[in-house]
């Protein structure tokens, strides 16, 4: 048992000066770093080895490889870092290690659970009887969402999904938009809804679906509709027109709105957003993810279903050993059976932010956004290719491949880091700032630093 102790303090001393030196870091790992990476090209052990040695080399090898995400300087993907108090809650949560899956399992999961749903309700607008399922990711949370929509369009037409599946069911229409995010047709595709198998609806220059289309798209349509709207497209973090899609779906008998809101969704926790969010409560479901930006460890994303019963049609199992109901019981509201109590990590930062800690995250990281757009904006070379409404800033410099030149760079001299996307057919940089640790400092650094790379890229 000492020897147990010693080995956890050991590895939560090594997590601690981690986590102490992270801010100097360079963002990415060396070429040697990444070289002693093949000191794990060991054969399996015929005896078990040493396992203080095993975090030796987690710390030691592994660690110093780890991109630099949990610190203010790291700008790619919408890749979120974590808050101290999740960080710690996930110790505690792994310490307890409980099955999620039941309340007979883990009232303490059970129990914070129902107060997680009830704030992230509150706090987000959602109808009171939303249900929310804590899932593995956005991609996980959108295909709980599409399951739950597709059964309950098509319980709407009598047609029993779960149990008779979709070979020989009534079809069903799926719209979403010219820029709906490549994980959202993967989805798609896992609820056997097909990613290709949809109506687009072409969107604007900001990704924006085109409302304007909608109505005559769904006229062409026949039987259940799904439409899938997004808060925060991934390049420019747009969001699309809800007022004007639910008003032209009110037409349709039997429709279903989903959005996608990732990392968009937390919008709607800064009331200066307002205009930004408008309708977007209007839905039937939402996803969301907890790793991006609410600063979570991985992996965690929500679903939350408006609709009653939509999530226990899709995701209830019946076993003659399982309890009779009692509380929310999350094996029968997600694709997951067992499942980490990953509820625990929001409800920590979520007690910990309150509502205005909340709306300040939002605030701030969109405000850096805008100081880094306004730097680049008017160093020679530059465009800014988005309106700047949230966390995302898009930025070409020169042509395509000088930008991919500058990214290059960027990503070479280590200090921050930034990644390409494709914007109307050209390479692009993007810039995301989701870490609660970014300041404007920061972000007057982070654009200091892109100015300077771009002096040492030949100009387009
Ligand atoms: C990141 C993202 C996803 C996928 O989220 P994962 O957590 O990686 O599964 C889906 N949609 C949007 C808009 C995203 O930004």
């Amino acid at each position: 048992m000492q020897d147990d102790l010693g080995l956890l303090r050991a590895a939560s001393e090594r997590a601690i000066r981690y986590v102490a030196g992270i801010d100097e870091r360079s963002v990415v790992p060396s070429h040697d770093q990444l070289m002693a990476l093949a000191q794990l090209d060991e054969s399996l052990p015929e005896d078990g080895l040493d396992a203080a040695e095993t975090l030796r080399i987690l710390d030691e090898i592994v660690g110093p490889t780890t991109l630099a995400t949990t610190g203010p300087n790291y700008f790619g993907f919408v890749n979120g870092a974590t808050y101290p108090v999740a960080l710690g809650a996930s110790f505690l949560v792994n310490a307890w290690d409980q099955n999620a899956a039941l309340p007979v399992m883990s009232p303490a999961a059970a129990k914070i659970h129902d107060v997680a749903r009830d704030w992230l309700i509150e706090l987000l607008g959602f109808p009171a009887q939303t249900d929310v399922a804590f899932v593995t990711g956005a991609t996980v949370a959108n295909a709980s969402c599409l399951a739950a929509a597709r059964d309950a369009l098509l319980a709407n037409e009598g047609w029993e999904a779960p149990r008779h599946g979709l070979f020989g069911a009534p079809e069903v229409n799926v719209v979403i938009g010219g820029q709906a995010h490549s994980t959202l047709r993967k989805s798609l595709g896992m609820v056997g809804l097909g990613s290709d198998r949809v109506t687009i609806v072409p969107a604007d220059d900001q990704g924006r679906m085109r409302a304007d289309l909608l109505p005559g798209v769904l006229a062409d349509l026949d039987g259940p509709v799904l439409v899938c709207a997004q808060a925060g497209e991934v390049n420019t973090g747009a969001f699309d027109p809800f007022v004007e899609i639910a008003a032209a779906m009110s037409e349709v008998p039997n429709a279903w709105l989903h959005v996608d809101g990732a990392f968009g969704l937390w919008a709607l926790a800064d009331p200066s957003r307002a205009g930004l969010v408008q309708g977007l409560s209007l839905a039937d479901s939402w996803a969301a993810d907890g790793h991006k930006w609410l600063n979570v460890t991985y992996d965690c994303g929500m679903a939350f279903v408006a609709r009653p019963g939509a999530l226990r049609r899709s995701f209830a199992s019946i076993a003659g050993y399982l309890p009779p109901e009692s509380g929310f019981e999350a094996m029968h509201h997600t694709p997951q059976s067992s499942q980490r109590a990953r509820q625990i990590e929001v409800w920590s930062v979520l007690r910990t932010q309150g509502r205005v800690g909340m709306a300040e995250l939002v605030q701030r990281n969109s405000d850096c956004a805008v100081t880094i757009a306004e730097t680049l904006s008017t160093a020679p070379g530059f465009e800014v290719l988005n309106e700047v409404v949230l966390n995302q800033v898009l930025v070409r410099f020169g042509n395509g491949s000088t930008t991919e030149a500058l990214i290059e760079e960027v990503q070479r001299d280590g200090r921050i880091w930034c990644g390409p996307t494709q914007w109307s057919g050209e390479t692009a940089m993007r810039i995301s700032v989701s870490s609660w640790k970014t300041t404007i400092e920061d972000a007057e650094a982070a654009a200091a630093v892109i100015v300077e790379c771009a002096g040492r890229v030949p100009a387009a």
